[in-house]
């Protein structure tokens, strides 16, 4: 029994593979989304933002939960642009490590789309979500808008390789590159005939 137990504790912390469920966000709509992780400052919240306003596109942001507490004017200036928010956990803790409790405790207050810090998590992770009604939502496309000497170019190309329906692209909030690419991808996805999500009106 207690070799099984701790077997059961091994595999509890296994990398699992995301599902296809999980990489296309539960989504059978087709549309593209493009997708921002973490935190970042008002300066570069603001520039991401104005360049979604100005091509008409609706995203998902992914916040942290100790920084949507402690900066409520961001959260409320993304929210009335008509954006959507997930969940990224209360402090960013790689959740695969974590007991049952303590992923509940991470994630028990955010919004139901969750995606799971570093998209490292387990089946530990997936029966909690599981258990709380949230969606695990992984990404299609990696930017790589996170890398240091990433170009604005190269997030481009990144976001849209072999892009198709349903894709779900990966930014991040703090990355000072991700303003400057925005247009440009996209213009890209557009011209490919992909849809991407947009703000309701004109
Ligand atoms: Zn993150």
């Amino acid at each position: 029994m207690k070799l099984f137990r701790s077997l059961r504790k091994v595999a509890a912390r296994l990398y699992v593979r995301p599902t296809r469920a999980e990489r296309h966000g539960h989504q059978s709509d087709g549309l593209v989304r493009l997708t921002f992780d973490d935190n970042g400052d008002a300066d570069s919240i603001h520039a991401i933002l104005e360049k979604l306003s100005e091509d008409r596109v609706r995203a998902g942001f992914f916040l942290i939960g100790d920084w949507v507490d402690d900066n409520p004017d961001l959260v409320a200036a993304i929210e009335a642009q008509g954006h959507w928010l997930g969940n990224h956990t209360r402090s960013h803790r790689r959740l695969r490590y974590l007991p049952p409790g303590g992923i509940y405790e991470q994630v028990v207050d955010g919004p139901g789309r969750l995606r799971p810090p570093f998209g490292d998590y387990g089946g530990r992770v997936r029966r909690v979500a599981a258990r709380l009604g949230m969606e695990i939502w992984y990404w299609t496309h990696d930017t790589r808008d996170w890398a240091a000497d990433i170009t604005a170019d190269e997030i481009i190309a990144n976001g849209t390789r072999d892009l198709h329906p349903g894709a779900v692209i990966l930014l991040h909030l703090w990355a000072p590159r991700t303003p400057e690419a925005l247009p440009g991808l996209i213009r890209e996805i557009r011209q490919r005939g992909l849809q991407l999500e947009e703000l309701d009106g004109n």
